[in-house]
């Protein structure tokens, strides 16, 4: 798949559903930047400034980091240079608030959108969950076995299970996404955006992200009919 022109792939679903790993695949393969909020606010964390110890509680206890700081993050981060052909985002808009600023963003900067909603069954999100490690250096995902040894990363670093990643945790991370996260899909609906569903259980990433790649084609094909007429 060739370079694209310039898109916004929204990647929605619940914690684990994969948005993390296949937003790595198609920045890659899509030529777009890939901005996760979740891997930022990680980053000020480990850093310990203002902002990182202002949240660090916050997302520890599995709740969403307030909307006002998460939506100067992100409007930071579209600004940067990378992301002039075009990104992905993976865990935002998590809110309708974030929602209402991204559409006024879109709206203000025409650019075309592709919501992608990978579903997945909460059971088997927290199986998923309880496996994934994360490197503390260059963050790269993983799954351990279930039982099996724990990892060490291509980079070096041994790998770790996210705090946020424990089941308690989990489910509040899950009832967060159903009473706040979920309204965003309808919002995002009821302003037109499109949005097209991927099945995201049973499947191994590199077809999902096939899918995902050839539902953007047909977004930006779509896109440049309209700019045409
Ligand atoms: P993630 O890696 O996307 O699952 O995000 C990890 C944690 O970061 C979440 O449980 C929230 O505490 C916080 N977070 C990430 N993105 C957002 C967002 N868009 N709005 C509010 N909090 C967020």
């Amino acid at each position: 798949m060739t370079t694209t022109n310039r898109l916004c792939l929204i990647l929605f679903g619940p914690p684990g559903s994969g948005k993390g790993t296949q937003a790595k695949l198609l920045c890659e393969s899509l030529g777009l930047a890939h901005i996760s909020t979740g891997d930022i606010l990680r980053a000020r964390v480990a850093s310990g400034d203002e902002l990182g110890n202002a949240v660090a509680g916050v997302m520890q206890s599995g709740g969403l980091v307030p909307d006002e700081i998460v939506n100067k993050i992100v409007e930071d981060r579209i600004g940067q240079p990378d992301a002039a052909h075009g990104f992905i985002l993976d865990g935002y808009p998590r809110t309708v608030e974030q929602a209402k600023l991204l559409d006024s963003m879109f709206r203000a900067r025409r650019i075309p959108v592709l919501v992608v909603h990978l579903k997945v069954d909460y059971n088997e999100v927290i199986a998923r969950l309880a496996r994934r490690r994360q490197c503390p250096a260059c963050g790269e995902l993983q799954s351990i076995v279930k039982d099996g040894p724990e990892l060490r990363c291509k980079c070096g670093t041994q790998m770790v299970a996210r705090d946020d990643d424990r089941e308690e945790v989990v489910v509040q991370r899950l009832k967060a996404y159903d009473s706040q996260t979920a309204p965003v899909l309808r919002f995002l609906e009821s302003a037109g955006y499109e949005r097209c569903d991927v099945v995201g259980e049973g499947r191994s990433p590199g077809p999902i992200a096939r899918e995902i790649e050839q539902l953007v084609e047909r977004r930006l094909g779509a896109a440049a009919e309209v700019e045409q007429a």
